[in-house]
Order: structure tokens, then C-alpha cells, then sequence
């Protein structure tokens, strides 16, 4: 018998499901919306059907022996518990590995979609052949995972990873998490979107629009990009030196900003760094989309 693996990357508007085969290629995939407010009974039914249509895929002398499903935090790695993510409404303390389990057949694990993101870049993507590595998500908030000396950093309540509230100006803007000054507070979405609009007195709704702008030449949206992409650098130069990270893979919706974001955190690592740290980092966007949760929840770490 040859082992396979199954991963479900469970996203707030959509779930991903891939079979994947012993040399690690997703070989068939199905999705459909979550549509959360249902319930995670209701989820986890139809995830289930998707799973089984999946296994039904398997070759004869093939075997799933468990299956990976990766979601938003807060969630309990160990008891594979949805704890109360803020992006699946009325979720609180759900036992979904538990719950997944019973209606497949398999043993369920779940991990943190941040964590399994790394673990998919770590060992399959833009990661590979790193020893430590950061995967950092800018989007409407600023997550991220890291993995020290090929093992995932978790820390005593598996929360490590809280990179967009790193502060970095002692008496900068307050941010949503009641701290301030925080790496969110420049370099997530709304915030780009907020100091493009205070600073031009108009009323953009998106970071795409300011990529727009910045690209077309406006020079106010460049340097808000400028500003978002310093504060991530000094983040960035912050967790390398101290975990020793040298490898930084950037997901998220901005991050399709691309250099407008990436070239001022390349500037700024050294600037708010020791020198020998610095010039080992490396800053590079992630290169499987979607399925770098779908492999990395499949993935056992030994
Ligand atoms: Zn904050």
C-alpha cells in the first residue's frame, strides 16, 4: 500500500480540499463556499462529501491514514478545537477535527491556516531548503508562522506569530488590537487604505486601488506603500534577530503590491539591524497561492 494525503484549507468564504499523492502533488481537488453562518455542522457535512469524493479518487493500492484541515485562529492545535475565529461567525469551541472525523472515518488534525501555509512554503514552495523561516501575512491584518530549526515555533498557548503587533514607533497610531504604533497599523490593508484617504481627502475602498495609484505614478500613494513597507522591514529585522530567521516569505493581499512593499522592507532590514543578521535575510513572496495550506495541513510534522 502507498500512502497518500488529504488537505482541507477552511477559509472564512471558501474551503479547499486536494488529494495528494506520496511524492507530495496535489492530484485532484474540489472546493465550494463555507458559508459559515450555516454552522460548522452544516460545514463540516459538506466538507465531508468533498473529502469522500476525493477518496473515491484513490488509486487501488492507495491509503489515507489522516487528514489535514487548516483554518483561521484563535484554535487549539492539540484538542482540534475552533476556539472563536473573529472570520467564522458563531464558531465558538467548536471540536471540528472531532467533529470531521466521525462523519470521514480518519483520524482529523487540525492546524492554524498561518502555520500550514509555512509548513506548505517550508518544505514545498519558497521555503525549501531554508532552515528557519518566517511566512508572514499582510492582508486586513498582519499574521504570521514561524519555523525555527524545521520545527514550527508555537510557544506555551500555540499563539507565537502575533508579527502585526510588533511595535515599531513608540507614538504612532493607535491600532485595532488597543496597543500602538503596531506593524498593522502602517502595513495592513485598512491602514494603507486610511492614510492614502487622510492624506488626499479622498475616499479609496481598497489597497488594489492605491497599487493603481502608486503604479500610474501618485507619488502620495508611493509613499504611503514607502511608510507600510519600512514598517514591515523593521518588523521583519526585529524577529531575525531574535529567532535568527533568515528566510521571510510574504502571502496576502497586499503583497501583490509587490516591490512598492517588498523593495523598502529589503531597505529598511538593515537599516534597524545588526549588520551581520541583516545580510543574510531574504524576502521573497510565496510561490503556491492556495495550496500551501492545503499541503501544509496535510503535512505530519515528525
Ligand atoms: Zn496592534
Amino acid at each position: 500500500m502507498t500512502n497518500w494525503h488529504l488537505g482541507v484549507d477552511l477559509g472564512a468564504s471558501t474551503y479547499k480540499c486536494g488529494l495528494i499523492s506520496p511524492e507530495w502533488k496535489i492530484v485532484a481537488r474540489n472546493e465550494a463556499p463555507t458559508r459559515a453562518l450555516d454552522g460548522a455542522a452544516q460545514a463540516a457535512d459538506r466538507i465531508a462529501e468533498h473529502v469522500r469524493a476525493l477518496i473515491s479518487q484513490l488509486p487501488n493500492d492507495a491509503q489515507i491514514s489522516c487528514i489535514g484541515i487548516c483554518s483561521p485562529g484563535p484554535l487549539d492545535h492539540k484538542t482540534g478545537m475552533i476556539v472563536d475565529p473573529p472570520n467564522l461567525t458563531g464558531w465558538r469551541n467548536v471540536p471540528f477535527a472531532q467533529m470531521l472525523s466521525e462523519r470521514v472515518g480518519l483520524p482529523v488534525s487540525l492546524e492554524h491556516d498561518a502555520k500550514a501555509a509555512a509548513l506548505g512554503e517550508f518544505h514545498f514552495g519558497a521555503g525549501r531548503g531554508a532552515t528557519s523561516m518566517a511566512l508572514i501575512i499582510v492582508g486586513t491584518g498582519i499574521g504570521a508562522a514561524m519555523l525555527v530549526d524545521g520545527k514550527l515555533y508555537r510557544g506555551a498557548h500555540d499563539a507565537a506569530g502575533e508579527v502585526g503587533h510588533i511595535t515599531v514607533d513608540l507614538d504612532g497610531p493607535i491600532c485595532t488590537c488597543g496597543s500602538q504604533g503596531c506593524v498593522e497599523a502602517y502595513a495592513g490593508g485598512p491602514a494603507i487604505v486610511n492614510a492614502y484617504n487622510y492624506s488626499t481627502r479622498r475616499g479609496v475602498e481598497s489597497a488594489e486601488a492605491i497599487v493603481r495609484a502608486a503604479n500610474d505614478g501618485d507619488e502620495i500613494a508611493q509613499r504611503v506603500f514607502r511608510r507600510a513597507g519600512r514598517a514591515l522591514g523593521a518588523a521583519i529585522a526585529t524577529l531575525a534577530m531574535l529567532n535568527d530567521i533568515d528566510t521571510f516569505v510574504l502571502f496576502g493581499s497586499v503583497v501583490k503590491a509587490g516591490e512598492l512593499l517588498l523593495a523598502p522592507a529589503r531597505d529598511a532590514v538593515p537599516h534597524y539591524s545588526h549588520k551581520s543578521i541583516s545580510s543574510r535575510v531574504k524576502i521573497v513572496v510565496g510561490e503556491l497561492g492556495n495550496d500551501a495550506g492545503i499541503l501544509g495541513a496535510a503535512w505530519e510534522e515528525k
